[in-house]
């Protein structure tokens, strides 16, 4: 059976994912594109064979769209998440879930009233080959027990649009994903600490920052976040148990001697980074889809779970102190979800 789907948002990623879906994955198809820009969304829709629809309603309504790709601006998520839950159609819903717990905690009611699970959230770290090793070895208790974790993640350089709330809300929130779903526990509280800022940053910018999390079972995270490192994409990850480590390979390059060096180049974009987990990540929704079973991906708890925690990040920014995450109690609903 092929997956007929229709995306909602043709920006960057937008455009990104209705190419990987019809040239990448096998067993889907894009009928259907919208965007808040029509024109934007017509030229998208064209090159594939899809048509361009009004909105996200009426794409989410029209009978030949089986599941829907949700890649508009974020605060736009949760109207067009509701809109497919209510419709009874699967929705692959980029990060961000919804952009504030309330937003987040109605989808989740929606989709336990609803009966089944229609959303899986855009968390592709998950699906990076390295990722999934640590975790198949952190599952099997190849270091033991987890104690700590040392992470860095670094881009080459940020916009000015770029603000010091999205280095949490934008740029940690991967990692609080993959770091939960790695120990299999939960953030239970952050702290940031403001480092000396760098120079090569939009004056208005805290660059970089030192987050600090501590989970449920008492692990301690820190987390290097450094949007103006300059020297390129850089996503580091150590866990240290009680008899080892396992730490994230850096991606496959070649090591070149020449000139009296001898080198291994750093990516320069996280498109580059996680090509392949993006692949992946689609490919396995869309064979859950075809098979007609539920999404094994991220969840909307995950998705609201993620919010929680970058909202308490970003009160820690500011506040300077340690902040508690007040996450409720896991509905047995999503007691099936992989940790
Ligand atoms: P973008 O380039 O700004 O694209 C968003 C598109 O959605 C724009 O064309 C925008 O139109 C359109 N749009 C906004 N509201 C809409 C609505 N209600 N209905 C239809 N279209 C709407 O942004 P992007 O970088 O692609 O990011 C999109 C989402 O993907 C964001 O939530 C972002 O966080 C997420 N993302 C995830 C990753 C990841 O690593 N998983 C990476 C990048 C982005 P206008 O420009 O006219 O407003």
């Amino acid at each position: 059976m092929t997956v007929r789907v229709g995306v909602i948002g043709a920006g960057m990623i937008g455009q990104d994912h209705v190419r990987r879906l019809t040239e990448v994955v096998t067993g889907a198809e894009v009928v259907a594109v919208t965007d808040l820009d029509a024109e934007r969304a017509a030229p998208v829709a064209a090159e594939v064979g899809a048509r361009a629809v009004t909105d996200g309603a009426d794409l989410i309504g029209q009978s030949d769209v089986d599941a829907v790709v949700v890649t508009s601006w974020g605060p736009t998520h949760a109207e067009h998440v509701l809109a497919a839950i209510a419709a009874g159609k699967p929705v692959f819903c980029e990060k961000p879930l919804a952009t504030t717990e309330e937003d987040c905690r109605r989808i989740v009611e929606a989709e336990i009233a609803c009966g089944r699970r229609l959303v899986q959230v855009g968390f592709m770290r998950r699906y990076d080959a390295g990722y999934r090793e640590m975790k198949r070895v952190l599952d099997a208790g190849e270091i033991g027990t987890p104690l700590m974790v040392h992470c860095a993640h670094r881009n080459a350089s940020a916009p000015e649009s770029y603000r010091s709330e999205m280095a949490a809300q934008d740029t940690a929130v991967h990692e609080i994903d993959v770091l939960r779903w790695l120990l299999s526990d939960e953030i239970v509280s952050a702290q940031v600490i403001k480092p000396r800022a760098t120079t090569k940053r939009y004056p208005h910018l805290q660059d970089p920052q030192i987050m600090l999390f501590e989970t449920a079972a008492g692990v301690r995270v820190d987390l290097e976040v450094f949007v103006n490192c300059r020297y390129g994409y850089d996503i580091q990850c150590e866990t240290v148990g009680e008899t080892g480590l396992v730490r994230l390979p850096d991606p496959a390059s070649p090591l070149v001697r020449s000139a009296g060096t001898s080198r291994v180049a750093v990516h320069q974009d996280w498109r580059d980074r996680f090509a392949a987990a993006f692949d992946v990540e689609f490919q396995e929704w869309v064979n859950t889809l075809a098979a007609g079973v539920e999404p094994t991906g991220p969840s909307a708890w995950d998705g609201y779970a993620a919010t929680v925690i970058t909202d308490a990040t970003v009160e820690a920014l500011h506040s300077g102190g340690v902040v508690g995450v007040a996450i409720k109690d896991r509905p047995e609903f999503y007691a099936g979800d992989v940790r």
